[in-house]
């Protein structure tokens, strides 16, 4: 199991990277650890919620730049174990279909390791286009993963957003 440490150094690691760019992150919610699945190593989820001016696709291409920062190498196969991987799960009440960006995030409501962290940030959300995450979350059984850590982390009021 991940220590401690480990989990603090992934949640300082995303925290600074975000705010590196955005300059605000209202939360950043638990740590999942998630049990292999397609194969892959078990890796650390969070959920945060930014403020942001960008358009949805420089906000995806920047969320990209970050990745590559962090030593992701791209292969044309999916779901394979990387360092990192940003994704934008939502964009306000917007709903975007092309083939660079799908938003909501194509397996948002699917997803235990999106749908539980994102139910403790925001539990009365509803995920445009598919409904209250509290309905989502009940066809979504929590089993493989494991709860690391809720965060809280730099809470700075709009007004100081640059
Ligand atoms: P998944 O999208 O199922 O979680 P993944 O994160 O492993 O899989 P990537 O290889 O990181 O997939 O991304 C593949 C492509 O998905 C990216 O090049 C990007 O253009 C596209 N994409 C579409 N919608 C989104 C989104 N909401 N957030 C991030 N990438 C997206
Ligand atoms: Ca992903
Ligand atoms: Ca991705």
């Amino acid at each position: 199991a991940y220590g401690k440490r480990v989990v603090i150094n992934v949640l300082t690691l995303v925290c600074e990277l975000i705010w590196h760019i955005f300059k605000i992150i209202i939360d950043i919610f638990d740590f999942y650890f998630f049990k292999g699945y397609w194969d892959q190593p078990d890796y650390i989820n969070a959920v945060a919620a930014i403020c942001t001016y960008l358009e949805p696709l420089i906000l995806l291409k920047q969320l990209q730049a970050i990745e590559n920062q962090q030593g992701r190498v791209r292969y044309s196969q999916r779901w394979v174990a990387r360092t990192l991987d940003l994704d934008l799960l939502i964009y306000g009440n917007e709903q975007i279909n092309i083939p660079e960006l799908i938003v909501p995030h194509i397996g948002i409501a699917e997803r235990a390791f999106v749908l539980y962290p994102l139910q403790e940030l925001a539990p009365e959300l509803n995920i445009p286009g598919k409904g209250a995450i509290a309905e989502l979350i009940q066809n979504c059984p929590i089993s493989g993963l494991e709860r690391l850590a809720a965060w809280f982390c730099k809470q700075i009021p709009l007004s100081s957003y640059p």
